[in-house]
């Protein structure tokens, strides 16, 4: 069977493609190893969607070319994709730093996305496996469905994160049969797991949140850590995960918003336990495993100032040396991709082979929480369909 376009990939950029395409008369067809398409869109946001966000800027992703991700984004902006959404009634709603929610569920975007497919006629098969992809004058896709021709071939097989999902290395196997570079992968947005020291000082504290600030070299994020059994998640950590590597020291800033000098000056005199005193402002059950571990579990007035100077800044800067991470498990995200260097950032077309392209997280751009990846595969998505 021969078609315009072949997408490999059901996800979010691939659909978004597909959908593009088939509006401009392109005779689309979408293959999918997984039983259904849409898996991450599904899941994305714990079931909420956070599918793009109101801040969006270049800034807010990671590429060994920062600037690569510009010509898209400013192609598909999150007011197109929020207008589509008004097409379909699906109402969404914006929470902090610009993300934008689907307010009735996930099922209502991947829903939209196959009525969009299904308007466009594009054809989808699922349960497809893919034995080979090659370029001949055609591409030439065989599965063990039968064979299929196309004069546009489109990668949007995703990243490594959750298998159960439908991830899968094709993707960057694929993209490097085809001579190009992938440059070094690694998951993100990803739970931190701690060193064997904090494992045993706060591996109890499995549930505990604290709104706090977390710095790794010169960046910021100020959010909720959660403490799990094994390390660290929320959105602050996942943001750091973005940015620590193997060896790597994590700063965090306990009280962001308090001068604390000044609240333990002024409280140096009082008898209380010092786990006490921060109990008003952190959790209780941390506040014991913390003066615990760093000798302080006293009272105030027992604390010379030097001590308290000391205090101080160890809330300030409570350093942590994560062991490692929780893996693709339990990423968001991979990090890193095919090398951006050969493919065109206005049609995401491969510089190396004719008709090949290229879309979504497969790609070495990754985007920081907060509707950032699923923006990229709109954004990429439809730059790549505007010109299959
Ligand atoms: C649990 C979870 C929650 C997330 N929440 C958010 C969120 O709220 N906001 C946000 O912006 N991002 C979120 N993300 C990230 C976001 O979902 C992805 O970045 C985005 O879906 C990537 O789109 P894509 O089209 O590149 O890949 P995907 O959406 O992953 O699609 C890839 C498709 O390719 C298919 N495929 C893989 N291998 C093969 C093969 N060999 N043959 C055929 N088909 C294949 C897969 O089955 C899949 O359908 C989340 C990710 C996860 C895992």
């Amino acid at each position: 069977m021969k078609f315009d376009v072949i997408i490999i990939g059901g996800g979010a950029s691939g659909l978004m493609c597909a959908l593009t395409a088939g509006r401009r008369g392109r005779s689309v067809l979408v293959l999918d190893h997984a039983d259904r398409v849409c898996k991450k869109v599904l899941a994305s946001g714990g079931g909420r969607c956070n599918c793009t966000n109101l801040r969006m800027s270049h800034a807010h992703y990671i590429s060994s070319n920062p600037d690569f991700c510009r010509s898209a984004l400013a192609g598909y902006s999150p007011a197109d994709f929020l207008r589509l959404m008004d097409e379909y009634s699906i109402r969404w709603h914006e929470e902090d730093e610009g993300r934008v929610f689907c307010t009735d569920g996930s099922a209502k975007i991947a829903n939209m996305l196959l009525e969009e497919c299904r308007a466009a006629r594009v054809k989808i098969n699922v349960n497809t496996q893919i034995i080979k992809a090659k370029k001949k004058e055609n591409f030439i896709v065989v599965t063990k469905r039968g064979t299929m021709e196309s004069s546009s071939l489109v990668i949007a097989a995703g990243g490594l994160s959750y298998k159960d999902l439908g991830a899968s290395a094709y993707g960057f196997n694929l993209a490097e049969d085809f001579g190009h570079k992938i440059t070094t992968l690694r998951p993100g947005l990803v739970p931190l797991i701690w060193s064997k020291d904090d494992l045993a000082a706060y591996g109890d504290l499995s549930g505990v949140t604290i709104r706090c600030s977390i710095r790794h070299a010169k960046r910021k994020f100020t959010g909720n850590i959660l403490f799990t059994h094994k390390g660290l998640s929320g959105p602050a950590a996942l943001q750091a995960s973005l940015y620590w590597q193997d060896g790597d020291k994590l700063t965090i800033d306990l009280l962001p918003e308090m001068d604390i000098p000044e609240m333990l000056m002024s409280n140096r005199h009082r008898k209380v336990m010092l786990q006490n005193l921060l109990s008003s402002h952190l959790p209780s059950s941390f506040c014991e495993a913390w003066t615990k571990t760093n000798g302080f579990s006293r009272q105030l007035n027992a604390c010379s100032e030097k001590e308290l100077c000391r205090i101080a800044e160890l809330l300030k800067n409570w350093t942590v040396e994560p062991h490692g991470t929780e893996g693709y498990r339990k990423a968001e995200v991979t990090l890193g991709g095919v090398d951006t260097a050969d493919i065109s950032s206005k049609t995401m077309e491969s510089k190396i082979i004719n008709g090949l392209y290229i879309t979504g997280e497969v790609m070495d751009v990754t985007g920081q929480l907060g509707g950032y990846n699923l923006h990229w595969a709109w954004a990429s998505g439809r730059a790549a369909g505007e010109n299959v």
